[in-house]
C-alpha cells in the first residue's frame, strides 16, 4: 500500500482483546503477553487500535509463543492497511456498483472527511479486487500456509458502508489473519451466508477450531447449519448489547416520558427573565440544572439515559423540596 499516513491524530481509541483465551492448538490458557497500536482510517475517522495480542507458553505447543491477535482487528482493517475495510467496501462498491471513477472516489471520500491521494485509491481497488479474488481452492500459499498452521478459527462479518446498499461479507482465518472468502450481497439471507460459510468449510485443507462474529440472528444461523458443532463466540460488544436491548428500549420509554414532564422549562425561565432578585436566581439555577440533565445522555448499553435523567430530576425535585420546607414554592412541573 502507499505511504500515505494520514498526519493528523486519532480521533477514536478502540481497545480490542482477543475473545478467545485459550490456545487454538492445544487447548491451553494463553497469556496477554504484549500490546501493540495500529493506526487505520475509517469512515469513522482516525482510529486508534490498543491490541492485546495473546500468546500460547506450552513448551509442547507447536504455537508456542505464536502471537494471537484480538479476532476483531481484521474486521476494523486487514494486515498491514493503513484504511479500513469499510473504506476498502465503499470504495469497490463506488467503482463497481456506481460506476464512478477514481477521480470520483476520491472527491466522495474528501466529503466524508478521508483525504486521500488518486494513487490510493487506485491502490485500495486493487485491493478491493484482490479481496473478491480470493480462491481458497486454487491458492497454493494460502493452502500451504494454512496446512501448516492445522487449522483455522473463522470469522465472518458485513461491512455495509452504507445503509441500503449491499454488503461486502467476509469470512477471515483470525489466527492467520488470511481473508479467505469475499463476496458482496445485496441482501444478507441467512440461506446465503451459510452457503459461503458452506463454501470455505468444503475448501478448507484443515479443521475449523471455532468461529466468532457478532450477534445477528442470520449469522448465527448460518454458523449453525453449515458448521454445526463446531464452538461459536459471539463479539463480547455485540453479545453485550443484544442481551441490553430489552432494557434500553424500556430506559428510552421512561426516558421520553420523564421528558415530557419536565418540557415546560422555557416558560418559567421567561417568568422571571430581566430580574435579578435572589429568588429569580435560584429559579434560573433550577432551570438551568433541569437542561443539564436532558442533554446529558448515558452510553449504552452499560449506563442507562433514562436512569440517569431519573437520577438527576430527583436529585432537583428533593433540592426544591428542601427548598420548599424552608418557605419557598415549588413551580408546577416540579412535582
Ligand atoms: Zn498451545
Amino acid at each position: 500500500m502507499a505511504r500515505t499516513a494520514p498526519r493528523a491524530e486519532p480521533t477514536i481509541t478502540r481497545d480490542l482483546y482477543p475473545r478467545r483465551v485459550n490456545c487454538p492448538h492445544c487447548g491451553k490458557a494463553m497469556r496477554a503477553d504484549y500490546a501493540n497500536r495500529r493506526t487505520v482510517a475509517t469512515l469513522d475517522g482516525l482510529t486508534r487500535l490498543n491490541l492485546t495480542i495473546r500468546r500460547c507458553h506450552n513448551d509442547a505447543c507447536a504455537a508456542l509463543r505464536r502471537p494471537y491477535r484480538p479476532e476483531a482487528e481484521g474486521r476494523v482493517a486487514l494486515p498491514h492497511h493503513q484504511f479500513g475495510l469499510d473504506v476498502v467496501a465503499l470504495v469497490g462498491r463506488l467503482r463497481y456498483a456506481e460506476h464512478r471513477s477514481v477521480p470520483e472516489i476520491r472527491a466522495h471520500l474528501a466529503g466524508r472527511g478521508l483525504s486521500i491521494a488518486e494513487r490510493t485509491v487506485t491502490n485500495l481497488l486493487d485491493r478491493y479486487d484482490e479481496l473478491l479474488a480470493v480462491a481458497l481452492t486454487d491458492d497454493r500459499r494460502l493452502r500451504k500456509l494454512l496446512a501448516e498452521q492445522g487449522r483455522v478459527v473463522l470469522a465472518i462479518d458485513g461491512l455495509q458502508p452504507d445503509v441500503g446498499h449491499e454488503v461486502l461479507w467476509v469470512i477471515r482465518d483470525c489466527i492467520s489473519g488470511e481473508v479467505l472468502l469475499a463476496k458482496s450481497l445485496l441482501s444478507a439471507r441467512r440461506a446465503d451466508l451459510a452457503g459461503l460459510l458452506g463454501a470455505v468449510r468444503d475448501a478448507l485443507p484443515v479443521p475449523v477450531a471455532g468461529v466468532v462474529s457478532d450477534g445477528q440472528h442470520p449469522i448465527r444461523w448460518a454458523v449453525r447449519h453449515a458448521l454445526p458443532g463446531v464452538p461459536y463466540q459471539l463479539c463480547q460488544f455485540h453479545y453485550l448489547r443484544e442481551a441490553a436491548r430489552p432494557i434500553f428500549e424500556a430506559d428510552r420509554h421512561a426516558k421520553k416520558l420523564l421528558k415530557k414532564r419536565v418540557r415546560k422549562v422555557r416558560p418559567i425561565e421567561r417568568a422571571v427573565e430581566g430580574r435579578a432578585d435572589p429568588a429569580a436566581e435560584v429559579v434560573r439555577g433550577y432551570c438551568g440544572a433541569v437542561r443539564s440533565a436532558l442533554t446529558d445522555d448515558g452510553r449504552p448499553p452499560l449506563a442507562a439515559s433514562g436512569l440517569k435523567l431519573h437520577d438527576r430530576l430527583a436529585a432537583i425535585s428533593d433540592s426544591i423540596g428542601r427548598a420548599e420546607a424552608k418557605g419557598g414554592c415549588r413551580p408546577s412541573w416540579g412535582s
